[in-house]
């Protein structure tokens, strides 16, 4: 680990690279030893000497989806027609890149008392994933509600694995909602529809005054913050990350 920048900086080199919803891909890198960060946090990748390059550059943010715990660093986007993305689809297991970080504050509270309540849409779910694998590992007493809607469930990265977690730690609710189900080749009987004032309500009756997460591209991210205004929610009680950049 380089100590010239103002913030951790280090090589990492690809492990695995592994499809998690359609056109999502998972990306496994090195961790190495004595580097730590929060659940929630995001690392900023640069991709060193890459075969191409555009306006964009070579540096992307990402939430750190997986768990502090777990040995490895995962990333996770969707995966579009541009310069990185085609790169870093591409390139070898173990090619090098850049981390800097760790950044960010979208992280649990240490005070459990009030109930957190997860809103994500599709690759929002990045840094939910890394707070949901730390809560049920160190078996955290918050209770957690994640909303999470996607168009359809092959759409959804991580679904299984975020219901499984369901399953083993009692505190955490996954509503899992589908929007496009006309459009899925598999059956769903969970919830339909965007996440909506009358979706918390159903699902938030015993949970008191939760604190809210976002996190996602800024549509949607507009879109849910607007949502619990018109519910009355304070923005002291709302707690954001904006993935921009899509
Ligand atoms: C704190 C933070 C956390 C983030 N976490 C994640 C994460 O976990 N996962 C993740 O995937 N991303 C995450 N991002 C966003 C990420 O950094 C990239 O900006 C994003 O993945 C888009 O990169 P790109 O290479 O596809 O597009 P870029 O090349 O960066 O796109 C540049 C511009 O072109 C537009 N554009 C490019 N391709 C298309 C297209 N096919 N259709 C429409 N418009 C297009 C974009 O809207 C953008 O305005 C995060 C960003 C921040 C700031």
């Amino acid at each position: 680990m380089s100590t010239a920048a103002a913030w951790p900086t280090f090589v990492s080199k690809l492990k695995d690279r592994k499809e998690v919803a359609e056109r999502t891909i998972a990306f496994r890198f090195e961790k190495p030893s004595g580097w730590g960060f929060k659940a929630g946090q995001f690392i900023d990748m640069t991709l060193l000497d890459p075969s191409e390059t555009d306006s964009e550059g070579n540096t992307r943010g990402f939430s750190i989806a997986s768990g502090p715990h777990e040995e490895t660093l995962l990333v996770t986007t969707r995966m579009r027609d541009t310069a990185f993305k085609r790169v870093i689809k591409t390139m070898p297991i173990g090619t090098a890149v850049k981390i800097e970080g760790p950044f960010g504050d979208l992280t649990l509270p240490n005070n459990a008392s009030r109930a957190i309540v997860f809103l994500a849409g599709g690759i929002g779910i990045t840094p939910f994933r890394s707070m949901l694998v730390r809560a049920a590992t160190e078996k955290l007493p918050h209770h957690i509600f994640l909303f999470y809607s996607n168009r359809r469930p092959e759409d959804a990265p991580f679904l299984e694995e975020l219901q499984i977690l369901e399953r083993e730690n009692p505190n955490y609710n996954l509503i899992a909602s589908m929007t496009e189900m006309e459009k899925s080749h598999r059956s769903w009987d969970g919830e339909t529809g965007v996440i909506n004032q009358e979706m918390l309500t159903k699902h938030l009756k015993d949970a008191g005054s939760p604190i809210y997460y976002i996190a996602g591209p800024p549509a949607m991210v507009k879109g849910l913050h607007e949502m619990l205004h018109k519910a009355g929610v304070d923005d002291d009680d709302i707690r954001i990350e904006e993935f921009a950049g899509y």
